[in-house]
């Protein structure tokens, strides 16, 4: 029994130093140290021998596991190795190519095209203010110069929030809307202040409206100047000096008659088509010119409203979409893709 011991132990060790796959190795490890491996198989006689022999043949045993239990593992080790080395040897692993940059985050046009504007504003002196997108109704409307009957205020142009509910400082009930201009924040401003006003009021207004050229929701840029004899020159002027810095300076302006209820005279004011220099494209429908903002001066009951004397201030307003005007500067032609989120879209700017 001793030499068959001495037999597995040499061809147990053979057989492990020419393994060369992991499977290799796990069958030699049944075939020697398995339920039905050839130790077991040996171990299996020794009901034969006298206690002193089996005594001494069992340790022998037991200290032949031990060792090829350690020899297993050194082969596994030895396997996985070799399997390693293959790999790396088979793969073309080319370390001169460059890294993958990670791309950076970009500005939404939205947001670059509205910064721009009030950038430009704050170079003629205007500075930003801003206010509530929830607004109540008499900000929103009635201090406006919007009447009750005025179409504005269909129920299928405005968001409700609520019916109308008596809110402080108010002697009936007003409703709340989701604004439907930053036109309210004019008035805000004025309540807050005495004259004289420069600001421009950037922000998100809803209307119920959505189809290639319209979204329930988009931004506007207001703008409101009010002083001692501020007249309409000065508007004309200032919304000239605008489209020179946003359009380029051959820009060229023209303002046509219009209505605004908050204003009184109004003005829609027109910029030379950018795509053809006023020379007539699809885009401005031949005309050589693009519609870009509403203007006019602040009529006098806006004033009251604000808590103005109408006989001792005059001045002008104006209001923007920023969209439109994003549109126009970076030649996007469908409005919903401003609001897409398509990283593909936003990375072009
Ligand atoms: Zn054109």
């Amino acid at each position: 029994m001793n030499d068959r011991l001495a037999a597995l132990s040499q061809s147990a060790k053979q057989e492990l130093e020419s393994a060369v796959t992991p499977d290799a190795v796990e069958a030699l490890r049944v075939k020697y140290l398995g339920k039905k491996g050839e130790l077991s198989a040996i171990l299996g006689g020794m009901g034969k021998l006298s206690p002193d022999e089996r005594r001494e043949l069992g340790a022998k045993a037991n200290a032949l596991k031990t060792d090829l239990e350690t020899k297993i593992t050194a082969a596994i080790t030895r396997v996985q190795d070799l399997a390693l080395d293959a790999e790396l040897k088979g793969a073309k692993l080319d370390v001169t190519l460059p890294g993958r940059g990670r791309s950076g985050g970009h500005r939404h046009p939205v947001s670059q095209t509205l910064e721009d504007i009030c950038a430009v504003f704050a170079r003629l002196g205007f500075v930003v203010e801003q206010g509530p997108e929830i607004e109540l109704d008499w900000y929103n409307f009635e201090a406006l110069n919007v009447p009750a009957d005025h179409p504005a205020r269909d129920m299928q142009d405005t968001f409700y929030v609520d019916g109308g509910t008596l809110h402080a400082g108010f002697a009936r009930e007003t409703p709340v809307v989701l604004r439907t201009h930053t036109s309210p924040v004019q008035i805000r401003t004025m309540l807050g202040q005495k004259p004289p006003v420069r600001a421009v009021m950037p922000g998100r207004v809803y209307r119920k409206d959505s189809d290639q050229t319209h979204t329930p929701m988009f931004h506007q840029v207001e703008g409101l100047l009010v002083d001692t004899k501020v007249t309409f020159a000065e508007l004309k002027g200032t919304l000239d000096a605008f489209a020179k810095a946003f359009f380029g300076a051959k820009s060229k302006t023209r303002f046509r008659p219009s209505f605004f209820p908050f204003t009184e005279p109004s003005a829609e004011v027109d910029v030379s088509c950018v795509f053809c220099s006023g020379n007539g494209c699809r885009v401005c429908k031949q005309t050589g010119w693009l519609e870009v903002l509403g203007s006019g001066m602040v009529h006098p009951n806006v004033f009251r409203h604000a808590g103005y004397d109408p006989a001792q201030v005059t001045g002008f307003a104006f209001g923007m979409g920023v969209e439109r005007l994003a549109m126009l500067r970076y030649g996007i032609d469908d409005l919903r893709t401003m609001f897409e989120n398509d990283y593909r879209f936003v990375a072009q700017f």
